[in-house]
């Protein structure tokens, strides 16, 4: 793999400190190896060996994580066109889903469920460099109450589709069991409802402690983790006292839930998946009629959630982007959305939500010390942004602006020009 040597750029190092101008930055193999102000070519290297590009001021910052990703989640309108796909075209979406994702900056995502092994299987692939993508954390089918959101069919219609019903401790812990055999990084838990279904709303509770216990237990055991869908106050307090490592949602939590979280801020994240409440309440209506999305009570759901983020991450809760991009209305490839909601509706300032995406995406993938900031040692996963995020964070939805996109240091992005060492004069 050639060299490259990135001059004259702004990084955004993704360490929160402030941007730093006309930086070079200089990436052999797969790792940054030097960062600094006019770094010269090392001389082991001949012409061919190395390309150099010139940014002109343009921003260098780490690739993000999308925290709450279903690549299986294919331009579906209601839950159960998720179920009844079947496996073989999910499949070839998913595989088109990751390489959308990779070009769209993100160069690792934390998956929130899927059908079947696809992510098991997209991740070895990707791994093999067989297909790109992300790097991902995979996990299996959900696993649900009877009763969830998710139980969508009639009692007499059985369907293994996106969901695994399981009820009280012993089923909860075969299944979850059953998914981490089948090569799971971890395993998702619908701890609350989701208003879009009226018999399991996200205000309604519907697994025990005891139930999510056994789920964790199980996972830590083997070094694995629990990601759960928890909207409502209780499933919150249920999950953290559990001891789920990655709650999703967490919009509807009260005084104590809030207190409870802050407690336990340096081991949990929170990924509320803000686009999912934005882009329904922008687009749903043209799919489900006004009525049907005023009865989900989004409206004020959202400004709820925007509320507790607000204080969650003021008081330093690790908030992630992830929208549960997959819907009709909220299709894949927007992903950068909710770094824009972080600042415009949470309040988060620029340079927080490019930390949220970058160094906690490294935490959250559990590759801290490889992933996330850009120092040297560490992997090139890296953008070069025409734009400056700190003062138009909107740019990184732009993909034709994303000039380059590194992962691993190899190109899966390039529109900006390579030039080359002039032939070294013979000494
Ligand atoms: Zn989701």
């Amino acid at each position: 793999m050639k060299a490259k040597l990135l001059k004259n750029g702004m990084l955004i190092d993704g360490t929160g400190a402030e941007a730093r101008h006309e930086v070079d930055v200089l990436i052999e193999g797969n790792k940054i190896t030097a960062i600094g102000n006019n770094l010269s070519v090392p001389d082991t290297y001949s012409p061919g060996e190395i390309d150099i590009l010139d940014l002109q001021g343009k921003t260098i910052m780490p690739g993000m994580t999308e925290a709450h990703t279903h690549f299986t989640w294919q331009d579906s309108i209601y839950i159960q066109d998720i179920d009844f796909k079947p496996i073989e075209e999910t499949m070839i979406g998913a595989i088109k889903n990751a390489e959308t994702m990779l070009k769209s900056g993100f160069t690792s995502c934390v998956s929130a469920a899927a059908r079947g092994r696809v992510d098991i299987a997209l991740r070895d692939a990707i791994n093999r460099g067989q297909i790109l993508g992300p790097r991902m954390m995979a996990n299996g089918a959900e696993v649900s109450a009877t009763g969830s959101f998710v139980d969508l069919h009639p009692n007499h219609v059985r369907v293994h589709g996106l969901s695994f019903l399981a009820d009280g401790e012993d089923e909860v812990r075969r299944v979850v069991r059953s998914l981490f055999k089948e090569g799971a990084d971890l395993v998702k838990l619908n701890v609350s409802g989701e208003s879009l279904t009226a018999h399991a709303t996200g205000e309604m509770t519907l697994y025990t402690y005891k139930e999510v216990r056994a789920a964790v237990e199980e996972a830590h055991a083997r070094g694995k983790r629990i990601y759960v869908h928890a909207r409502s106050s209780d499933s919150v307090k249920i999950c953290v006292q559990a001891g789920v490592d990655i709650i999703g949602h967490a919009d509807f939590i009260d005084d104590e839930a809030f207190d409870m979280l802050v407690d336990n801020k340096d081991r949990l994240f929170v990924v509320p998946a803000l686009n999912w409440l934005v882009s329904t309440l922008e687009h749903g209506a043209e799919y489900f009629g006004q009525e049907a999305i005023v009865a989900t009570g989004y409206e004020e759901g959202l400004e709820i959630a925007l509320r507790n983020m607000h204080r969650l991450y003021q008081a330093g809760v690790r908030i992630l982007p992830g929208g549960d991009y997959g819907f009709k209305w909220c299709p894949h490839g927007q992903y950068a959305r909710d770094l824009e909601h972080f600042v415009k509706l949470v309040g988060m300032t620029p340079m927080d939500a490019i930390v949220s995406a970058t160094k906690y995406g490294s935490q959250i993938m559990q590759m801290e010390d490889q992933l996330g900031t850009i120092e040297v040692g560490k992997l090139a996963d890296i953008l070069v942004v025409d734009g400056n995020p700190l003062e138009d964070i909107s740019v990184l939805q732009n993909h034709s602006k994303l000039n380059v996109i590194l992962k691993d240091g190899e190109y899966v992005v390039r529109t900006l020009e390579v030039s080359h060492l002039e032939e070294r004069a013979a000494v």
